[in-house]
């Protein structure tokens, strides 16, 4: 199928992006159940980024199944599908220069492996939000844990669907013992910590 295509080279290259934006370009690929505080993190931490001058965006899971991914559902193959897409995507945001916040529950330890080994070294930091099923059941934000229960949505992860824990994330935050800010505040440490921002004005 790709027979006759080949790739080509431009003349800006993603190193001489970053000089500009004075960041290394990276994907920060949250992952957890519903409900565990993807959105609601990677949205203040795109704020947070934002206010201290970074280039930075957010692909989150809902926006991107209204277009780019409407054609997928919640089966195993599609899950899968879904994942890949948005490495991919991801892939060509960080070549862009911008810093890529991912909100997706991202479930199966493969996907995430797979997204990790599409970008480049040091370019992909797992961000798994650790909270209980009851805590993120408790907070059900948009009422899909009693949907689910009571069998409206099937394939929900956690419920008939598994979730597959990360083995060594990058960064670990137990949404249920640290605040909103607080888990910002820990990204942002991590990230100045590890050189992926070089200026604070
Ligand atoms: P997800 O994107 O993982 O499905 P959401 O961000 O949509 O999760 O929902 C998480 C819910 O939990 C929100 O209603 C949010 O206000 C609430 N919440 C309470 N404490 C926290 C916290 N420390 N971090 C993230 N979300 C929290």
């Amino acid at each position: 199928m790709t027979d006759n295509i080949s790739w080509q080279h431009h003349q800006i290259c993603k190193e001489q992006r970053a000089l500009r934006t004075h960041q290394r370009p990276c994907v920060l690929w949250f992952t957890g159940l519903s409900g565990s505080g993807k959105s609601t993190i990677s949205d203040a931490l795109d704020v947070r980024l934002h206010e201290m001058g970074f280039l930075s965006y957010v692909l989150d899971g809902d926006n991107v199944r209204h277009g780019l991914n409407r054609d997928l559902g919640f089966s195993d193959a599609d899950r899968v599908e879904n994942i890949r897409r948005i490495a991919e995507v991801s892939k060509l945001f960080v070549d862009a220069g911008l810093v890529v916040l991912t909100a997706f529950i991202s479930p199966y330890r493969a996907g995430r492996d797979e997204a990790r080994a599409i970008m480049g070294p040091g370019e992909f930091v797992e961000i798994y939000l650790d909270v209980t099923l009851a805590l993120c059941e408790s907070r059900d934000p948009k009422g899909l844990y009693r949907k689910a229960r009571a069998g409206e949505i099937r394939d929900f992860t956690g419920i008939d669907s598994d979730y597959q824990t990360p083995q060594s994330p990058e960064i670990r935050l137990d949404t249920c013992a640290l605040s909103v800010a607080q888990c910002v505040d820990c990204i942002v440490a991590y990230l100045a910590d590890n050189g992926y921002l070089t200026k604070s004005d």
